[in-house]
């Protein structure tokens, strides 16, 4: 039934359900993406996957046709009981929260994550695949692959430069852990119901090691939270927590080849180490005088 279920049974199957938009429940009705998702996370026969959000397990089936071994996270518990009922043999159904699941907890532990995921918790998911700044998640180096469907405006901002609209938080924290690509758009109708978004595929690989390395990571993180608080606004004006005044700000970005009146959007993460580490040397000295 998998391989050869088409887009009118997928369809008819999710009429079946009512979908909670709470919950993000767009169901993926698209045979040939859903292909394309599976393939994208180049398997080996030795993957043991997890999935976020099963649903009515759409992409599931198509995953468990490689035969790897499937560990399906869902968190409402009518389509839990909807999917149990026609549950391929080498797939776990789990009925919990993604967002407090203890991926180590599962033998043998995970080595790939897959997803078409609640788009209203896109950032805490990813956030507790691959952890924080300077605090990767306990299964960080067990994670090899992660592939996710996504707003295609949170891709774009997964893999923006400086000094774009795109430019955010969340690219640094991408810059930080992991690498990421666009694979392929999703337009609205590959989903039912349609959402008003148009959707991307994802991959995302952790990095061996982190591109920067702060002194002070405490400091690092302030100068970065400060700094996209108020994105439009320029650096050293959103830097008032340091208690060191403006003028000392702008000699330091000045040292650090800066341009004194940059914004966050304009700094590289590079960048954002080089004026962290600026000042917590500056504010180390201050408080031994
Ligand atoms: N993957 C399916 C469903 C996508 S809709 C498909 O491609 O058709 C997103 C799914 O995530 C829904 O089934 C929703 O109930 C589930 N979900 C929402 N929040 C979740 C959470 N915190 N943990 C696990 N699943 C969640």
């Amino acid at each position: 039934m998998p391989t050869s279920a088409t887009r009118e049974q997928l369809i008819s199957r999710a009429r079946r359900v009512y979908a909670k938009k709470k919950l993000g429940q767009n169901f993926f009705v698209d045979p040939e993406r859903l292909q394309r998702i599976v393939d994208s996370l180049d398997l080996n026969p030795q993957d043991h996957i997890v999935e976020i959000g099963p649903g009515l397990g759409f992409l599931t089936e198509v995953l468990a046709e490689t035969g790897n071994q499937v560990t399906a996270i869902e968190l409402d518990r009518e389509l839990v009981d909807n999917f149990r009922s026609r549950l391929p043999a080498n797939v776990n159904l789990i009925h919990g929260d993604f967002l407090d699941f203890d991926l180590l907890s599962l033998n043998p532990k995970p080595t790939k994550i897959i997803g078409n995921v609640p788009y209203q918790i896109t950032s805490p998911i990813m956030a507790h695949v691959f952890g924080e700044i300077g605090e990767p998640s306990a299964w960080y180096s067990n994670i090899s692959c992660v592939v996710m469907t996504i707003q295609l405006e949170v891709a774009d901002r997964l893999i923006a430069k400086p000094g774009s609209k795109a430019y955010s938080h969340l690219t640094i924290l991408k810059e930080y852990l992991f690498d990421a690509e666009i694979l392929f758009k999703v337009p609205p109708l590959s989903f039912f119901p349609v959402p008003e978004v148009t959707s991307a595929v994802v991959r995302l690989t952790p990095l061996a090691k982190p591109p920067v390395e702060p002194t002070d990571m405490k400091m690092f993180r302030k100068v970065l939270a400060a700094g996209f608080k108020q994105r439009r606004k320029m650096i050293k004006n959103n830097l008032r927590f340091l208690k060191i005044n403006e003028i000392e700000i702008s000699k330091i970005m000045r040292e650090a080849g800066i341009n004194p009146s940059a914004r966050a959007e304009d700094l590289s993460i590079r960048q954002f180490a080089v004026l962290s580490d600026a000042f917590s040397e500056l504010t180390v000295e201050n408080s031994g005088s």
